[in-house]
C-alpha cells in the first residue's frame, strides 16, 4: 500500500488528513516544517507528498523545487495545499514541479479524490517501453528521458505529458485530452495547468523545445 507524506505545520490539519488517509488504507508520514518534510521525502521516498505552501523553515515552493531537481525525488508526485484566491501560488507551484493543488480550506473528500487520482496515474505507469522522436528518447521502463543523449530530469507529470505527446506524433492533443490522460480527470479552469506544465517541459527539452508545438485555441502536438 502506498505511503503518503503530509507536510503541514498546523497539527489539526495533519491529524485530519492522516485520519482519512489511514482509513483509506495508506501508510502516513508527517512533517511539521519544510526541512523535515524535505528530509523525510528524500529518505523515505513516499509515493505522494501533500505539501502546504506556508511552512516554517522553508516554504512549500522551495521544498517542491528541491524535490523536482533531485535525482531520486523528481518522480515523487506533489500535491500542493495553497491559500484561497492565491492564483499566483498555484501557477508558481505548478511551474516548480508540483503535480496538482488543492485550495484551502479544502474538503477532505476532494483531497482524497486527488490523492487517489495521483496514485492511480503513477501506478498505471508507462505503456510504451521506448519512444524515440528526433533525438528525444523516452524510456518507459527505466522512466527516464534523454535529449540528444543527455539525460534530463522530468517530474512524474512532465514525463506523462511528454509520453502522451510522443505517442501521438503530429496529432493535436486538446487540453482536455491531456488532462484526462495525464492527470486522470478534467474540469473547467484547468487549462492553465496544462499550459504551465508544457512551458516547463519545453524549458527542459532545451534545443528540442519547439518539438512541442502550440496549436492556438486547441492544444498541443508533437512535431511529426
Ligand atoms: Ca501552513
Amino acid at each position: 500500500m502506498a505511503t503518503i507524506l503530509i507536510v503541514e505545520d498546523e497539527a489539526d490539519i495533519r491529524e485530519l488528513v492522516r485520519f482519512h488517509l489511514e482509513r483509506e488504507g495508506y501508510a502516513v508520514l508527517e512533517a511539521a516544517d519544510g526541512p523535515e518534510g524535505l528530509e523525510k521525502a528524500q529518505t523515505q521516498l513516499p509515493q505522494c507528498v501533500i505539501l502546504d505552501v506556508m511552512l516554517p523553515g522553508m516554504d512549500g515552493f522551495e521544498v517542491c523545487r528541491r524535490l523536482a531537481s533531485g535525482e531520486t525525488t523528481a518522480q515523487i508526485p506533489v500535491l500542493l495545499l495553497t491559500a484561497r484566491g492565491e492564483e499566483v501560488d498555484r501557477v508558481v507551484g505548478l511551474s516548480l514541479g508540483a503535480d496538482d493543488y488543492v485550495v484551502k480550506p479544502f474538503s477532505v473528500r476532494e483531497l482524497m479524490l486527488r490523492v487517489k487520482a495521483i496514485l492511480r496515474r503513477t501506478e498505471r505507469g508507462s505503456r510504451a517501453p521506448t519512444l524515440n522522436r528526433n533525438g528525444i528518447v523516452l524510456d518507459g521502463v527505466a522512466h527516464c528521458v534523454s535529449v540528444d543523449g543527455e539525460m534530463i530530469n522530468l517530474t512524474a507529470t512532465e514525463f506523462r505529458l511528454l509520453e502522451d505527446l510522443m505517442r501521438h506524433p503530429g496529432a493535436v492533443r486538446t487540453r482536455e485530452q491531456l488532462l484526462n490522460t495525464v492527470w486522470g480527470y478534467s474540469f473547467e479552469g484547468y487549462a492553465r495547468t496544462v499550459d504551465t506544465h508544457v512551458r516547463r517541459l519545453r524549458q527542459k527539452l532545451g534545443d528540442k523545445a519547439d518539438m512541442v508545438e502550440t496549436v492556438r485555441g486547441v492544444g498541443y502536438r508533437l512535431h511529426a
